[in-house]
C-alpha cells in the first residue's frame, strides 16, 4: 500500500502539504508530523492551508510551521513543488478552499492520504481507508513503514489528532489498532493527560458560556432520536467566539440518551450555513451531507451550504426526520420546524 508513496519520497525534493478548510487537528497534526518527517529525510517541505489556524488550536504548533496560503508569495513554491499531499481532504480541491485552485494547476503529483469516503478522483495516488480512525493512523504507518523515527514532534502531533479525531476513543472506528498507535505515541514522547488539558481544558470563559447557551437551545424532534441547535452570527458575536472555534459542539446533543441523530447549524458571513451532522452509527448521515454539498464519515459529516440560518436549518432537520424514518438520505424541501 505505502511503496509507491515512500518511493516519491525518497526520490523527490520539493513537497507541498495541506489540507481542507476549517482544519482540525486530524488535519493540522498530520501535516505536522508529516512535515517533521520529510526535514529529517533533508527535504524541503512548505505547508500550505487556506485557512490561518483557529486560536484554539495554535498551541499544536510552536514552531510555526503551518502557512497561510498567499498567491503572490507562494506562487514560486507551488511551480517548484514535485509531490502535492493532500492530507484529510478527499472530495476534490474545492474541498482545500482557496490554495486548491492554485495547486490544482501545479504540475507536482498529487497524493492524499485520508480516511474520508469521499471522491479522490483529483489525486495520481490515492491511500485512503476509511476504516482509520484518523488520518493521523495513516500518517504514523506511512512514517514507519518508511524506516522513519518517530520524535517527540511527530508523537504529540499524531496523539493530538487521534484523540480528538476518535472524541477521545469513543467514535465507532476506534479499533484496537487506534490504541496500538497511540500506545507506541505515548512511548515516543506524547504525553496523554498534558495533551488532553492543552486541548480541552484551555478555553476562554466566552466559549464555555457559549456550550452553556447551545445546551439550553438543544430543541428535540422525532420522539427524541434527533436534537438540533441554530446559531446565528448575532450570538456569536456577543459571546465574542468564531465559527471556528466550535469543535466538538456538533456533538452536544449526543450526550441524550435516545439521541441517534445530532444536528448544528451555524450562520457563516455571505449568507451561508455550516451544517454539522452527527451520529451514533445506527445511521449513516454523510449521504445527507453529499447530498447537501458536502460529505464525512457515516456518524461525523458535514456541508456548507447557500441560504438562510432558519431555512437551511429546516431543511436538514426534515432530512434527517427522512432518514431516521426511511434510512434513505434525500434532500428536503425547506419547512420551518
Ligand atoms: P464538522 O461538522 O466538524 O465541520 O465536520 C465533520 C466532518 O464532516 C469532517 O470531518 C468532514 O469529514 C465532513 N465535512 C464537514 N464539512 C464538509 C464539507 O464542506 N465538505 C466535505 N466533503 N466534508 C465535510
Ligand atoms: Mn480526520
Amino acid at each position: 500500500m505505502w511503496s509507491n508513496v515512500i518511493h516519491l519520497i525518497n526520490e523527490k525534493r520539493r513537497f507541498i502539504l495541506t489540507t481542507h478548510t476549517n482544519p482540525d487537528l486530524d488535519a493540522l497534526g498530520s501535516e505536522i508530523a508529516l512535515d517533521e518527517y520529510l526535514r529529517s529525510l533533508g527535504k524541503e517541505v512548505s505547508i500550505l492551508n487556506s485557512d490561518s489556524v483557529p486560536g484554539a488550536f495554535r498551541f499544536v504548533d510552536p514552531e510555526r510551521r503551518l502557512r497561510t496560503f498567499s498567491p503572490g508569495r507562494h506562487r514560486e513554491t507551488i511551480r517548484e513543488a514535485e509531490v502535492i499531499f493532500v492530507i484529510d481532504a478527499s472530495g476534490g480541491w474545492d474541498r482545500i478552499g482557496r490554495v486548491g485552485n492554485a495547486l490544482a494547476d501545479a504540475q507536482a503529483t498529487v497524493v492524499c492520504i485520508d480516511h474520508h469516503p469521499d471522491p479522490v478522483d483529483f489525486a495520481h495516488v490515492a491511500l485512503v481507508d476509511p476504516d482509520a480512525a484518523a488520518t493521523a493512523e495513516l500518517i504514523f504507518k506511512l512514517i514507519t513503514q518508511a524506516g522513519g523515527v518517530i520524535t517527540p514532534t511527530i508523537a504529540r502531533a499524531l496523539y493530538l489528532a487521534i484523540l480528538t479525531d476518535t472524541g477521545s476513543f469513543r467514535f465507532p472506528k476506534t479499533s484496537p489498532e487506534t490504541h496500538r498507535i497511540a500506545a507506541r505515541l505515548i512511548e515516543a514522547g506524547a504525553d496523554p493527560a498534558q495533551l488532553y488539558k492543552q486541548v480541552y481544558e484551555q478555553y476562554p470563559l466566552e466559549r464555555v458560556r457559549l456550550k452553556g447557551y447551545v445546551l439550553n437551545s438543544l430543541r428535540a424532534e422525532a420522539d427524541g432520536q434527533m436534537v438540533w441547535c441554530a446559531l446565528d452570527q448575532a450570538t456569536l458575536k456577543a459571546y465574542g467566539v468564531a465559527p471556528a472555534d466550535l469543535d466538538g459542539f456538533p456533538g452536544l446533543g449526543m450526550e441524550i440518551g435516545g439521541v441517534r441523530v445530532s444536528v448544528l447549524c451555524v450562520e457563516m458571513p455571505k449568507g451561508r450555513v455550516k451544517v454539522s451532522l452527527r451520529s451514533d452509527g445506527s445511521v449513516a448521515i454523510n449521504g445527507l451531507a453529499t447530498e447537501l454539498g458536502g460529505g464525512g464519515h457515516p456518524s461525523a459529516a458535514g456541508a456548507t451550504v447557500e441560504g438562510d440560518l432558519a431555512q437551511v436549518t429546516a431543511q436538514v432537520v426534515a432530512g434527517v426526520k427522512v432518514l431516521l424514518t426511511t434510512g434513505q438520505s434525500r434532500r428536503c424541501p425547506a419547512t420551518v420546524p
